[in-house]
């Protein structure tokens, strides 16, 4: 999980803990000198990375000589790589990685689609994406490595003899690029496909490798669209890849401000102490966006923005804002107090007044007139999908009882933010008189995990002057001017981890199950009330969501 903790394989996976050189090794099978070449050269590669990152940030301690985590042989099989998500998240994060130097020199890339393209066709593709997208500066000779080693195979999922194909094909990448046979499937694909696609890599043969190879699947989420399909979708996985193999992408995990939150808790005394019913009157975590639902009406229409967000992303936060302590950032132990707190929460009395959801209607955005919902291409003109949903919470134990988690999510909102703010309880005192503290509010603290990362502290401080007046100011941490450098994009660490092999970032099923149990009577209870309430575009959504706050005397933060 942290830079200093070194891959942890699961027991029947291959990468080992890096040997003393800080060079993953492959468990079994002894190291053919191809092999050792390839590890020796990835190390150069990366030790030169090291003294580049150092050299080039003067805040970085000099202290620090850790070897940054690297991939040892393997290929990626990226399924879906015409898709939105391949073009402008995976391609150039795979580049940022190599860039990096956090991939191995026979590092191979294979894109699967229905598209008749050759190798160079492909290379073409991922070359134009990672122009456009890639976090860090174009290097021709990273580039070149990068593309010897990219491959293309044409084929719709249904058909078989495109996967045997494929199969050949990876099997010539192990003999020309000493891959080891360790691969991993990524299906960045339309979810109904993942049971096709899974169950043609289990046709052959590809799921399993020789001893002392790894393969692994990565699934985007959603994990399914309620609990029994997430059930149906597990057994069909599980069926073919162990759970340690199958890492589900929620890619809020990899956001270095979501690890953060874990960071600030338990890497400091400051903050514990009063992280409990004690001292906080309510959280707030929100995700809005200002954009509309684009080019995606296929996929959002009938899921809308509970499924699509707050089963899974903002359930995660609020997980990692409540949970224990765990003994340690292995995947077990961060897993088991994430599972703690979802179990633990209970959903209001009643659904009515403890839910909000809307869909946004004609409005302003950016100064420029926007469609309402029913009105996107795509979308029937009786669509019930909310794209607007809030809930309040609680977290029924002796940390939290009491506590609301107030979460809401919603598109076409008047901007685009996520956050989590910990709203702490009024002083029990004010030695002050009423109206020098008639503005000041309470204390919060809240953590910004998009745009402008950072964390903002608010607390009351005397106005400069003769009087005694207090109000809120803010002391405020970005990691922009902290560490002077861009934060990684979250699919880089993901797809780092994945290839390495470290599964804590990834949700357990268990959590998938018990994120759906949250959501499924919700859900339920909004199907039975028709149309969801209009909010007009550009606004902070429907009045219900605010209503459900000030019946309990309080207010959405003004974001
Ligand atoms: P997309 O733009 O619809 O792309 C889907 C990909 O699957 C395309 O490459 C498409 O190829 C391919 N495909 C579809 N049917 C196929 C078939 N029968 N045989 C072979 N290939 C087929 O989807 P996306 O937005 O990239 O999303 C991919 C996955 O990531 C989905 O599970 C989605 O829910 C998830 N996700 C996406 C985002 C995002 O920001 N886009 C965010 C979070 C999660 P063609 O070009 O041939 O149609």
């Amino acid at each position: 999980m942290t830079e200093q903790q070194e891959p942890q394989a699961p027991a029947d996976d291959a990468l080992q803990a890096p040997d003393s050189s800080g060079v993953a090794q492959e468990a079994g099978d002894e190291l053919t000198n191809a092999e050792r070449a390839i590890l020796a050269a990835a190390q150069a590669a990366t030790t030169a990375t090291t003294e580049l990152t150092m050299a080039a940030n003067p805040l970085r301690d000099p202290r620090d000589r850790r070897l940054p985590r690297v991939a040892g042989p393997c290929v990626l099989v990226l399924f879906g790589v015409t898709g939105d998500l391949a073009k402008r998240k995976l391609l150039p994060a795979i580049y940022d990685l190599g860039n990096r130097g956090l991939l191995p020199p026979g590092f191979s890339l294979v894109g699967f689609a229905r598209r008749d393209w050759a190798h160079e066709d492909f290379a073409q593709v991922t070359y134009e994406a990672v122009k456009e997208h890639a976090r860090t500066p174009f290097r021709e000779e990273v580039w070149k490595q990068l593309s010897e080693g990219i491959h293309f195979c044409p084929g719709e999922f249904g058909d078989d003899g495109a996967f045997d194909v494929l199969a050949m094909m990876l099997r010539e990448i192990d003999e020309t690029r000493g891959t080891g046979g360790n691969y991993a499937f990524y299906l960045s694909v339309p979810p109904k496909f993942f049971p096709l696609v899974i169950e043609q890599l289990k046709r052959t043969n590809l799921a399993k490798g020789p001893d002392g190879s790894w393969r692994r699947v990565v699934i985007e989420k959603p994990f399914g669209h309620d609990l029994k399909s997430a059930q149906e979708l597990n057994a069909i996985t599980s069926a073919v890849f162990p759970e340690s193999s199958v890492f589900r992408i929620d890619h809020y995990l990899g956001k270095e401000t979501v690890q953060n939150i874990l960071a600030l808790r338990f890497a400091n005394t400051l903050y514990e102490p009063i992280w409990n019913r004690g001292y906080v009157d309510h959280v707030q975590i929100t995700m809005a966006e200002d954009i509309g639902i684009g080019g995606r009406a296929g996929y959002y229409d009938g899921i809308g923005a509970a499924r699509d967000v707050i089963q899974n992303h903002l359930l995660q936060l609020l997980a990692l804002v409540a949970m224990e302590d765990p003994t340690s950032f292995d995947a077990d132990a961060l897993r088991r107090e994430k599972e703690k707190v979802l179990r633990a929460v209970k959903l209001p009395a009643d659904l009515a007044t403890g839910t909000a959801r809307g869909q946004y209607v004609r409005g302003w955005q950016g100064g420029e007139p926007v469609v309402g919902y029913l009105e996107e291409q795509g979308i029937s003109s009786d669509s019930a999908t909310e794209t607007y949903a809030a809930v309040k919470l609680e977290v029924a134990n002796r940390r939290w009882a009491g506590v609301p988690f107030y979460l809401r999510t919603g598109k076409r909102l008047s901007r685009r933010m996520t956050e989590v703010a910990i709203v702490f309880q009024r002083a029990p005192h004010l030695p002050f008189s009423k109206d020098d503290t008639e503005i000041l509010g309470h204390n919060a603290l809240v953590i910004r995990v998009q745009p402008d990362e950072g964390i903002t502290v608010r607390f009351g401080s005397k106005v400069p002057g003769t009087a005694m007046e207090v109000r809120d100011v803010n002391m405020d941490f970005a990691y922009g001017e902290s560490f002077m450098e861009s934060s990684p994009e979250a699919y880089e660490r993901l797809l780092l981890d994945v290839l390495i092999g470290d599964p804590p970032l990834f949700p357990h099923q268990r959590e998938v199950e018990l994120s759906w149990n949250i959501l499924d009577p919700i859900e339920e209870f909004w199907a039975s009330q028709g149309q969801p309430e209009g909010y007009a575009s550009g606004s902070w959504g429907p009045a219900s969501a605010d209503a459900m706050l000030a019946r309990d005397g309080r207010a959405w933060r003004r974001l």
